[in-house]
């Protein structure tokens, strides 16, 4: 089968795109496992942070892709809970011991053997890819195969982004970055929590006009004072100053998401900004999104099918994936983009 494979871990440019197209063989599921047929495949920052090595793949070469939506080709002897055919969707959970006191109390994310698809085992850069049928989930029938892709990583991670958020119906939540994950939020949060205003701080200025058009109550720059103070703020991009923006946009009492897998360098001395009484003082809280669990996938699928929530896509070719993630690097947001494989 066809596959785009991560053989070293270096930074992509349009001068090098670290992933080659390899001709390999068809993967064999295991007793629990099934075999799937891909059909299209969403595109993350983490691919990113994978390729670039801020998150290190557990072995090369190795295939990613964590937004897989595919059918359902074999399966082992032990997996019965899907028949052939079946359309089914992987993301980011591949695997978790089950038994740890996180496993057990439905925070499979936090296990110390979670074990993510398109890193710790190939994904859905290729034709073919097998998982655990535990792993996997049906997709409603409201979306086609590309729609519902983004949801699997990028809509499920904002999901629980806005769980963790404690927002209340009303309250003022900030999302700090306009990239697919905090565009699905906001379309969520704007169903969910009718009465919430959402205020969005963005870069560049197509962003923030996107935002407003898609129902933000405001939009600027990361560094501005928002015009109200905010309940929660999601923050989702890869750098150290907008944490520190944030953080003054709270009210008393408020929580900052932190929702990305690293942090870059690049701008850590902002971090030397950080003051007491500014940005933290009055029970401001901080925390971070680790992974998602089966059920944060499992509700945002139901929610975005219960209102029609669907991104526009921008779809690839599989032998395009290292342009389509070159795109996302320079923040090109014509829409959530997925490989187009089948
Ligand atoms: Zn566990
Ligand atoms: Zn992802």
């Amino acid at each position: 089968m066809k596959a785009m494979a991560l053989a070293k871990v270096g930074p992509i440019t349009s001068g090098m795109m670290p992933l080659q197209e390899l001709n390999v063989p068809l993967p064999i599921p295991g007793e629990s496992e099934v075999l799937i047929r891909v059909s299209a495949c969403g595109v993350c920052h983490t691919e990113l942070d994978i390729i670039e090595g801020r998150t290190s793949p557990l072995f090369l070469p190795l295939i990613p892709g964590h937004q897989v939506v595919g059918f359902i080709e074999s399966a082992g002897k032990e997996a019965h809970k899907f028949h052939p055919g079946t359309r089914v969707g992987a993301a980011w959970f591949h695997a978790a011991c089950g038994s740890c006191i996180y496993c057990k109390s439905g925070k499979e994310n936090l296990c110390r053997d979670f074990a993510a698809t398109g890193r710790d085992c190939n994904g859905g850069y290729a034709e073919y890819m097998t998982a655990p049928e535990e792993s996997l989930f049906t997709i409603p029938d409201f979306f086609s195969d590309a729609q519902a892709a983004p949801l699997l990583c990028a809509g499920a991670i904002g999901y629980r982004s806005l769980i963790l958020s404690d927002i209340k119906n009303g309250g003022n939540l900030g999302l700090m970055g306009f990239g697919t994950s905090a565009r699905l939020v906001l379309a969520m949060a704007r169903k969910k929590f009718p009465q919430t205003q959402v205020f969005v701080f963005a870069r560049k200025a197509d962003q923030q006009a996107l935002a407003v058009k898609n129902g933000a109550a405001w939009a600027g720059a990361p560094d501005e004072l928002s015009p109200q103070k905010l309940n929660a703020i999601i923050e989702t991009t890869p750098a150290w100053g907008p944490v520190i923006d944030a953080l003054k946009n709270l009210l008393p009492g408020g929580r900052l998401i932190i929702n990305a897998i690293s942090k870059d360098e690049a701008d850590k001395k902002r971090l030397m900004e950080l003051d007491y009484a500014a940005h933290l003082w009055m029970e401001k809280e901080i925390k971070t999104v680790a992974n998602v669990t089966r059920e944060d996938v499992r509700q945002c699928l139901a929610l975005a099918a219960a209102h029609s929530i669907a991104l526009p896509v921008q779809e690839y070719p599989l032998d395009q994936a290292n342009q389509a993630i070159l795109d996302l690097k320079q923040g090109k947001i014509s829409g959530a983009k997925v490989l187009r494989i089948a």
